[in-house]
Order: structure tokens, then C-alpha cells, then sequence
């Protein structure tokens, strides 16, 4: 069997499995099956497979036709420009994910301080610190498994020295006393009936912990907002991606708690994306029960 051909299998194999993006899902396999670029597979399509290959292949296209992602197959996803190992332990970056970290490194001077709650792969955290200096960060994960991938990410991207990654819940994680200048999440933010329609490449492959947002989608919202005046400086930002249909009911939250100039901000393709809220001295009179 030459390349083609199996190439062509694969492909065929997908469309029956309705995986959507057959075409691409399988050139990116045969690629990562022989360790090869597209360039060379085109040039040598007619050259013949060895077996241990296309066994390996098949073994990729198998997977994939039971709606294990992509990314997960070929353990790498792209995310601002980056690479970022990813396996079943992380939630994939989304691309919606990366209209967050542009919005953060607006704001990003060097000296500041990060905390990304809920960093999975460390996909927000990493990209903030490569494409800023003087900045460090710490990033917080439940997942102790998650918290894995991220460290391998921070060291493949050669930011070990600036990024800190702390096991637990929440804030509950980060260092004890410590005060950051920019706030950042990506919490689980499904709502628990909506957590069941999604793709099966999602329900049955992602970790359900990093999408499940509790009854409404909203319990971390309520828990960061509520607890994120604690751990920024006066002047310092919130920043959560949201759904697109949660804007009003965070954009309440961050007002209850007293956070200053919020907004709700869009992504590209013109759905409500972001809420971010200035910390202010009122925000933390807020917090401390005092009428302002
Ligand atoms: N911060 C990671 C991301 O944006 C993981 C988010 C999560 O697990 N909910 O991809």
C-alpha cells in the first residue's frame, strides 16, 4: 500500500466515523504516524508504507473515529502561536480562549504579577509570560494531573524560571498572601444541562471537571469575584472568558462585588467573550462589609 492509499483509507475510514474535518484529521495523523511533513508525504505519495507505520496509523485513525480529538492523538495543540503538549488530563485550548490573553497583554507591564485559577495546560499563563517580560505568574489547578502537563508546557517553552504552578482549589492554591496585579480565568463555565448536548468529542474525551460550571454555569464566577479582591492590588484586574450568553449575569457579579469599569468585551465573531473589572478601593470596602 503506498502513502496515498493509505491516506486515503484513513480518510475514508473518518468520513464513515462522521468525525467532521476528515481531510485534515487524517493528513495531520499520517504526518504524526510517520513522522513526516505534509511537503514529503505529497512529493512520495506513491512510495509504499512500511507495515509498522501504517499499523500505527490505523491505530491513530481508530481512536479518532471513536471521537478522541485530534489534539489529544497528536498530543500538541496550538494556542497564540504557541505549541502546548496536551493530553486527556487538560482541557484543549480554544482558539475563543486566545481573544482572553490578547485582552490581558494589553495591560501587561513588566514587574506584574499573574494568577491564572483553573490554567489546565497552562495555555493562558505560559502565553502571557512569552509574550511579555519582567512579568511572573502563578497558576492554580484542582487537577494535580493537569498541573503536570502545564509544568512540561512551562518547560518546553523555557518559562520554568517565571511561571509557579500550585496544586487546589481556587485561590485556595495560590501562595498563601500573595498579591497580583492581573487576575485571569478560563473557569469550567457549562451549565449542567447543556454539559450532555455537547460533542462527544468533548463529553466523552474532555475532563468534565474543567467544563462543568455547576447547575447555572456560573458557580466559579461566584467564587472568583467574590474572593479575587483579596488576592489583587488596588488597581488591579479581573479578567474571566465567559459564554456567550453569560455576559449580563457576570457583569452583575462583578458589580455586586464591587469591582469598578466593568466590561463585557466581544470576540471576533462577535459574541460576548470577556468580563473585566478593575479592583478599586471600593471593591474592597465591598469586601469588607462596609457601606460605600
Ligand atoms: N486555562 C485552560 C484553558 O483555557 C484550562 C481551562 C479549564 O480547564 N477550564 O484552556
Amino acid at each position: 500500500m503506498t502513502y496515498r492509499e493509505l491516506w486515503e483509507k484513513g480518510k475514508g475510514l473518518l468520513i464513515e466515523a462522521g468525525t467532521g474535518d476528515a481531510d485534515i484529521d487524517a493528513s495531520l495523523l499520517l504526518e504524526k504516524a510517520c513522522g513526516t511533513t505534509r511537503q514529503a508525504l505529497y512529493s512520495g505519495g506513491e512510495m509504499p508504507v512500511d507495515e509498522t507505520r501504517k499499523e500505527l496509523y490505523l491505530s491513530y485513525i481508530r481512536r479518532r473515529s471513536e471521537h478522541e480529538p485530534a489534539a489529544y492523538i497528536l498530543g500538541e495543540q496550538g494556542f497564540m502561536g504557541l505549541m502546548f503538549g496536551v493530553d486527556s488530563r487538560v482541557l484543549i485550548p480554544r482558539q475563543d480562549t486566545e481573544n482572553l490573553a490578547e485582552e490581558v497583554l494589553k495591560e501587561l507591564c513588566s514587574g506584574m504579577r499573574i494568577l491564572d485559577l483553573c490554567t489546565g495546560s497552562g495555555c493562558i499563563l505560559l502565553s502571557l509570560l512569552h509574550y511579555s517580560s519582567g512579568t511572573t505568574g502563578t497558576g492554580t489547578d484542582l487537577s494535580p494531573e493537569a498541573l503536570e502537563v502545564a509544568e512540561m508546557n512551562a518547560e518546553r517553552l523555557g518559562l520554568s524560571e517565571r511561571a509557579a504552578f500550585s496544586c487546589g482549589d481556587l485561590f485556595g492554591a495560590s501562595k498563601a498572601g500573595g498579591k497580583f496585579e492581573i487576575i485571569v480565568s478560563n473557569p469550567p463555565y457549562i451549565g449542567r444541562e447543556v454539559l450532555d448536548t455537547l460533542m462527544p468529542e468533548v463529553i466523552r474525551h474532555e475532563p468534565r471537571a474543567a467544563l462543568d460550571g455547576g447547575p447555572d454555569g456560573l458557580s466559579f464566577y461566584r467564587r472568583i469575584t467574590g474572593e479575587a479582591p483579596d488576592h489583587l492590588v488596588i488597581g488591579g484586574l479581573l479578567f474571566v472568558e465567559i459564554g456567550y450568553d453569560q455576559g449580563p449575569a457576570v457583569k452583575k457579579l462583578f458589580e455586586e462585588a464591587g469591582f469598578a469599569d466593568v466590561r463585557v468585551i466581544r470576540d471576533y465573531g462577535g459574541n460576548d467573550r470577556i468580563v473585566r473589572g478593575e479592583m478599586s478601593l471600593r471593591t474592597r470596602e465591598n469586601k469588607n462589609g462596609k457601606a460605600c
